[in-house]
């Protein structure tokens, strides 16, 4: 018997103040208990000791100029969660919130995500409590310089492979490439992923983690005999993941009714134009408040959590941590919501995954349901590899495939673990058991 809160102290004594990682750590707890009680050899050979501690962390100074000529120092991370079933693939993330704790609770989330992909990738993650915003062109290229120049020693196309998150999109990842590549002399295409097409990025990786996830939720959806068709979606986050999602889940034929920011959102009750938002977001880097000057019909309301109160069938949470709480919870099914699909990375509270099953919400955990976007950079390393370009649709496919494959490798663990429809419990087992068999054979390492 897994003894949860003796474990959960020693997480907490021996990784102090860093409550995300606690709260990553003891969701995936609860889900293992009935593995360990069928695999008890597991447990003998510190599985669970060891998938719990990173190979590898890595902090540093990155020092950086700003246009007045002021010196700016930020701190760098690189966390090597698990390298058991291939090398160390995660994105970085540059945002003013950033520290130890929050890089670590993703990398540990990485790895099982990365495990259900079924592609070779083990899990890392990395960044910087460095803030894009408002910075001119020149101060991120600055910043991504000085970043790499200590990141490289650290990375590698074998060895581990960072790719975007919140904070890096296209552009950082120009930079961050440029400045690898004139330090090591060499073109290794494949040591980031989420290049511009260019020079070695993929088709459909910009559109990937939005559109898994609308793929994911499609197959929750069928499996309960119920499709998009005059569905209303509430989506939070108007970035990378929330624009491919609202895109999709369009293309499905679903409203979306709404979306945020870091400061409010917008209610459109006769749809969200999507050429608008990206116009905003994408073009224009500013915030989701201009959507109401190109659309007066539609409303906009500070504070971003609110976007909960509004009624919705779907809620795909696509922005940040911790952003449904049990609160809004509670609004979302006293008010109906069906389907909780998770865009955004730990985006619900371990409460308010809790509440939704207790209510036979149908939850789309992140580690399934958005490893869409780290499989198509799986996809992009592989084209680096063979040095060819497969067409948007090849990928699109094989997207969509990887993504059907989650949804029954996380269905039939749910079953197999007598949890049938819980999928939280069922991504968690399926991504567990795959590196576990992996860290067995391997020996203690
Ligand atoms: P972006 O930076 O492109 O967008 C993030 C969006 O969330 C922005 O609209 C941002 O608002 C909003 N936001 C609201 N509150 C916060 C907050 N407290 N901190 C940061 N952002 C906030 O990021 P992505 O879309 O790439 O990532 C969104 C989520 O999806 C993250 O949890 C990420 O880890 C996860 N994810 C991303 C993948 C990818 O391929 N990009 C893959 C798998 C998971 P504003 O515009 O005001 O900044």
């Amino acid at each position: 018997m897994l003894n949860i809160p003796n474990i959960m102290d020693q997480v907490k004594k021996r990784n102090p103040g860093e409550s995300e990682f606690h709260q990553a750590v003891e969701e995936v707890l609860e889900s293992l208990a009935p593995v360990f009680e069928k695999h008890p050899e597991y447990l003998k050979a510190g599985i669970l000791d060891r998938i719990i501690e990173p190979e590898r962390q890595i902090m540093f100074r990155v020092p950086w100029l700003d246009d007045e000529g002021n010196v700016r120092i930020n701190r760098g991370f690189r966390v090597q969660f698990n390298s058991a079933i291939g090398p160390y693939k995660g994105g970085l993330r540059f945002h003013p919130s950033v520290y130890l704790g929050i890089i670590k609770f993703l990398g540990f989330e990485q790895v099982f995500k990365n495990s259900l992909t079924g592609l070779p990738i083990g899990g890392g993650k990395g960044g910087s409590d460095f803030d894009p915003k408002g910075k001119s062109d020149d101060e991120i290229m600055k910043f991504c310089q000085s970043f790499m120049t200590e990141l490289y020693r650290h990375i590698g196309a074998d060895l581990d492979i960072p790719a975007g998150d919140i904070g890096v999109g296209a552009r950082e990842i120009g930079f961050l490439f440029g400045q690898y590549k004139r330090i090591k002399n060499a073109y290794e295409a494949g040591v980031l992923t989420g290049k511009g097409l260019t020079y070695g990025g993929s088709l459909a990786r910009k559109e990937a983690t939005g559109f898994g996830l609308v793929y994911f939720v499609r197959e929750i959806l069928a499996a309960n005999n119920d499709s998009y068709e005059n569905k209303e979606i509430v989506i939070s986050g108007a970035g990378n993941v929330a624009i491919y999602a609202c895109q999709k889940a369009q293309e499905y034929g679903a409203k979306v009714i709404a979306m945020s920011d870091s400061k409010g959102y917008i209610y459109d009750k006769d749809g969200i134009k999507l050429d608008t938002v990206k116009q905003i977001k994408e073009v224009e880097r500013k915030r989701i408040s201009e959507y109401v000057k190109h659309h007066p019909n539609a409303e906009y309301h500070e504070g971003q959590r609110n976007i909960w109160t509004l009624k919705c069938d779907i809620a795909l949470p696509c922005a940040t941590q911790n952003d449904i709480d049990i609160e809004s919870a509670k609004i979302l099914i006293n008010n109906g919501v069906k389907v909780v699909g998770e865009g955004a990375n730990m985006p619900c509270t371990n409460e308010a995954v809790k509440t939704f099953l207790e209510n036979n919400v149908l939850v789309a955990p992140a580690k399934a349901a958005n490893a869409g976007g780290v499989a198509t950079s799986a996809l992009e390393m592989s084209q680096n590899s063979i040095r060819l370009s497969w067409s948007f649709e090849e990928v699109n496919n094989k997207l969509n495939d990887i993504m059907v494959n989650i949804f029954k490798a996380a269905d039939s663990a749910s079953k197999e673990y007598g949890m049938p429809g819980n999928y939280v419990a069922g991504a968690n087992i399926a991504g567990f058991l795959k590196v576990a068999e992996a860290m067995m054979a391997q020996g203690l390492v």
